[in-house]
């Protein structure tokens, strides 16, 4: 791809070599793939499916219908729901 060969990139990557020295080119290249790993990594990975919140629910003790924490009533019986202050 874009057009480079095998000399030009010898040419590159000759002159990386000289650029960065012979020491740092083998750290530089695992830090590279490393990088790409872990973007690779994070492509596959399925998204993380936001934790459904526990519903805000109870059940009727009359009923036993979901209602509302909230509810001052149960909309099914009719039966006054009590209020749970710190619930
Ligand atoms: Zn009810």
């Amino acid at each position: 791809m874009f057009g480079l060969g095998m000399p030009e990139l010898l040419v590159i990557f000759l002159i990386a070599l000289i650029i960065f020295g012979a020491g740092k080119l083998p750290h530089i290249g695992s830090s590279l793939g490393t990088a790409i790993r872990e973007f690779k990594k994070s492509i596959d990975a399925p998204p993380k499916e936001a934790t459904p919140s526990p519903p805000d629910q109870i059940l009727c003790s009359q009923c036993r219908r979901p209602v509302q924490k909230d509810w001052l009533a149960c909309p099914h019986c009719g039966l006054k729901l009590e209020a749970k202050p710190g619930a």
